[in-house]
């Protein structure tokens, strides 16, 4: 049996798809069947033998190592409410290694051209990287260059190189937003320090870290009744409805002041919230960076003495006071936060109850000359939206958050009883291109389609 040495960050899949074309093995029960007769387990099952087991075993690589250095594991473990004390790739829960350790982290399988061609200098091959598989990630961190992508999974056993004519590609405009998104860089970090950890940090700590964060930034820190800011909704505004559809659909479509105990819950659940993205997204809104956050939930000892952040809390900051400052600071959040002395989180919620929209997003440049076209100037919405060079859509959510009380009692009311919107079906990731050609309301996708990707990659060669 060829055994190739696994290249530096090759995800596991993908490997194992190496691995296959090396020995002419023409599906992956043939080349596990293999792997387990060369290491001396071809008795065992899957459950007493997992495929990772199998991989460390014939390259020599201890389990640990091998997980840490090609399992997404590492971060889809990064936060957890079951054995938590377990490190990332242990053999004291085989179960777990078989049923979820070759896992991917998001929907898809995503590359890079340029470091494809990279590697094909360097090593002779191109291979699949396990740092492009993070959730929201949609450029290239080396390169800053959109990521190909396809849809299905099974492209992990071709090479890059044999499926890139058929693949979708990150729309650029569409990037650069996220690029420019200092939030979304945070969550990155995040993601990729977790990747790299020994073994997972628990629900009970991330969360009482969080906590302390957000009391200490007016958020309410418990479930039921809604009575102060949200930290869901603070979290939709940051990150945009867009990019949170490709890795938390829940809150895509969110209503304001709605708790969803998916996000929300990291504050008060004692349980896993929902998958680890809930955590590193309320880690990047609440902690000003990566080093903060990661210095936090290694903090392992006593919570109760993290220092509480000494920004103001919002309660304290009086109707009167947040207007004038927002006044000042020509509708920016960011200004009014500083202005203040407290945190954006804090505030974004209290101005956007009172129908005060951020007109100095990042994202949106054009914003405020927009605003000022269709307010004062009283142009129509698309000559408005043409004035700011923003899109249509961008301009119209913003003129209904501004008159958001009448507006979120009419959105309830439009919400309809079953079906597409309802919320009674689970929703699915979007892919990039799902959300970019979304023009309308953004609505999360209930059912997979038909997958375009199997039959192509079916007729690559493998
Ligand atoms: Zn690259």
């Amino acid at each position: 049996m060829i055994v190739p040495t696994p290249l530096p960050d090759e995800i596991d899949q993908g490997y194992l798809g190496t691995v296959m074309r090396h020995n002419g093995a023409v599906d992956k029960k043939e080349i596990v069947g293999m792997m387990a007769q060369r290491i001396g387990l071809g008795d065992k099952s899957r459950r007493e033998a997992p495929c990772l087991e199998l991989l460390s075993g014939i390259t020599q690589i201890d389990i640990q190592t091998f997980v840490r250095r090609h399992s997404t594991l590492p971060f889809r473990r990064g936060i957890t409410s079951y054995q938590s004390d377990l490190k990332h790739g242990s053999i004291g829960n085989r179960k777990l290694l078989c049923t979820s350790g070759m896992r991917v982290a998001r929907p898809g399988a995503y590359c890079c051209p340029h470091c494809m061609k990279q590697d094909v200098m360097t090593y002779g091959i191109s291979y699949w990287h396990r740092k492009h598989q993070l959730p929201g990630l949609l450029w290239c961190p080396q390169h800053k260059t959109p990521l190909y992508y396809m849809e299905s999974e099974a492209a992990f056993f071709s090479t890059p190189e044999l499926v890139l004519n058929n693949c979708l590609v990150v729309p650029d405009s569409w990037m650069r937003q996220s690029v420019d998104n200092q939030v979304i860089n945070t969550f990155h970090s995040i993601s990729l320090a977790l990747l790299d950890s020994e073994k997972p940090f628990s629900v009970t700590h991330a969360s009482a870290i969080l906590r302390k964060q957000a009391m200490a930034r007016g958020f309410q820190v418990h479930g039921g009744k809604v009575k102060s800011s949200l930290l869901s909704d603070a979290v939709v505004d940051a990150f945009g409805r867009e990019w949170l559809a490709t890795i938390l659909p829940r809150l895509a479509d969110k209503q304001k002041s709605e708790i969803l105990n998916q996000m929300d819950g990291v504050l008060y659940m004692s349980n896993s919230a929902s998958s680890v993205v809930s955590y590193v997204l309320a880690l990047s809104l609440l902690f000003e960076t990566t080093e903060t956050a990661m210095s936090a939930l290694l903090a392992q000892t006593d919570t109760t003495a993290t220092k509480i952040s000494s920004v103001r809390a919002t309660q304290s900051i009086k109707k009167e006071e947040l207007i004038s400052a927002y006044l000042l600071s020509y509708g920016s959040y960011s200004k009014t936060a500083t202005l203040l002395t407290t945190s954006y989180a804090a505030i974004c919620g209290r101005l956007r109850d009172m129908g005060l929209p951020n007109l100095r997003s990042d994202r949106f440049p054009g914003l405020e000359k927009a605003v000022i076209a269709f307010y004062v100037e009283e142009k129509s919405l698309a000559d408005s939206a043409a004035v700011g060079k923003v899109a249509c859509d961008v301009l119209e959510n913003l003129v209904r958050s501004a008159g958001a009380p009448s507006f979120d009692v009419l959105k309830h009311m439009s919400k309809p009883a079953s079906g597409r919107g309802s919320g009674t079906r689970r929703p699915l990731k979007l892919a990039p291109h799902e959300v970019d050609s979304t023009h309308e309301k953004l609505a999360v996708k209930f059912s997979p389609h038909m997958k375009r990707e199997r039959r192509l990659v079916a007729e690559c060669s493998l």
